[in-house]
């Protein structure tokens, strides 16, 4: 019986967790929930998995929390704000935190897991891309487990058991090339958030979804699998598969290559990054290859979808530069999210933004550090898009 505690525990991620949890009562314990600020959901889980700790980040909801956790038949401690989702993630005797906040709000909560000794799980990338510098020693110093739950990285991982140490050559990320994917670029001026919001194959979140559309999401997921794995951004490369059966390969010093297939169901890296080194049983679909037909392959296309270059440039650049290119995107992608840039707009103003940090790049940040240029990007982000029309929209 593993304990475990979730953070973000209603949205995509999470409620997926939750399903592994509910199938598994004889493998999983709930220790913490916390999510953002949807009370009634996260005030239904506490009530079907029972959690010793749940926080609301949203300072405004916790009356609601309170009041919606009144009748229960045992008393949880409920906390708001950030220093309610960090106490939920340090919590008593949980062994791993699965990490499925979206974006940077999940740094400090995944930091003080971390010292608390906790074993990370990580689906929150934001995390990672922007706090490498400070989450990766930390890792070290308290010997804890950063294990993928995004499916490529599990790709990865799941390929890597067994394989010696200096025995990876390359990396090859796969991508399914998101909404836009079969669009010409001509029509990327007149999209709207819905036509964004269609994924062909994956139900995710609306940040991430938009991230797929534009590539950043790739992007990101390059510099984290150099986090991850420790290779250099040459040895990290993307090529579209449409169909998201095989989540990444790896090849080795000898040009062998690996790859791990499934159907496209995050819950299956979800349960691997929660079980390892164990393999559950479950009744999930098994991967049919007649089904799944013709396995293709094509060129990412780096003028269509900017931002592929753009995370390279920041990853090789490195320090907090990684961090200014993450907030950046997040207030970037929020902009169009809110109807106030169009969508080419995004990598325009991740441009513009990171480019003006390149002078003060700072290659040993500390967590300060990191927190400031997350929030800067954002701000500049904010001042540079009331200069854009959305006239163009
Ligand atoms: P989502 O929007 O569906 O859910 C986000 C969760 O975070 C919700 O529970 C929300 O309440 C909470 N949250 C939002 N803002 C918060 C804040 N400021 N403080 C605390 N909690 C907050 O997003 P998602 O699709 O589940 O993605 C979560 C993370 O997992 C992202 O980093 C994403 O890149 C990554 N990821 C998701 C998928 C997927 O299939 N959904 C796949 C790979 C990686
Ligand atoms: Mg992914």
């Amino acid at each position: 019986m593993k304990a475990i505690t979730l953070l973000g525990s209603t949205g995509s991620i999470g409620t997926q967790t939750l399903d592994i949890v509910r199938e598994h009562p004889d493998r999983f314990r709930l220790v913490g929930l916390a999510a953002g600020s949807n009370v009634e959901l996260l005030a239904q889980q506490v009530q079907e998995f029972r959690p010793q700790i749940v926080a609301i980040a949203n300072q405004a909801k916790f009356a609601e929390l309170k009041e919606a956790l009144s009748g229960l038949d045992y008393h949880p401690e409920i906390l708001a704000g950030e220093e309610g989702l960090v106490e939920v993630a340090r919590y008593g005797d949980a062994q791993s935190v699965v990490t499925g906040i979206v974006g940077c709000a999940g740094l400090l909560p995944t930091l003080a897991a971390i010292e608390a000794g906790k074993d990370i799980a990580l689906a929150n990338k934001e995390t990672l891309i922007a706090g490498g510098p400070v989450v990766l020693p930390l890792v070290a110093k308290h010997g804890v487990k950063l294990l993928p739950a995004d499916s490529e990285h599990s790709a990865i991982f799941q390929c890597l058991q067994g394989v010696p140490a200096g025995g990876l050559r390359r990396i090859i990320l796969t991508a399914s090339g998101g909404s836009f994917r079969d669009w010409p670029a001509e029509k990327l001026q007149h999209v709207t958030i819905a036509d964004a919001l269609q994924h062909p194959n994956w139900s995710m979140g609306k940040k991430i979804t938009i991230d797929s559309a534009t590539l950043m999401n790739k992007g990101l997921e390059v510099i984290e699998a150099h986090y991850l794995f420790g290779l250099d951004y040459d040895d990290i490369d993307i090529v579209i598969h449409p169909q998201s059966i095989i989540h990444s390969l790896i090849e080795m010093q000898d040009t062998s290559v690996l790859a791990q297939l499934g159907w496209a169901d995050m819950r299956l890296p979800l349960l691997y990054a929660m079980s390892w080194p164990e393999r559950i049983a479950t009744d999930w679909p098994q991967l049919d290859l007649v089904k799944a037909g013709d396995l293709t392959f094509r060129e990412p296309d780096r003028v269509k979808y900017p931002c592929i270059n753009l995370a390279y440039a920041a990853g090789r650049a490195g320090g907090t530069m990684p961090a200014v290119l993450n907030g950046a995107n997040e207030q970037a992608v929020a902009l169009f999210l809110d109807e106030k840039i169009p969508f080419l707009a995004i990598p325009q103003l991740i441009e513009q933004v990171c480019d003006r940090h390149s002078a003060d790049n700072n290659q040993q940040p500390a967590l300060a550090d990191i927190i400031a240029m997350d929030e800067w990007a954002r701000q500049a982000v904010l001042a540079a898009s009331q200069k854009i029309s959305l006239a163009t929209v």
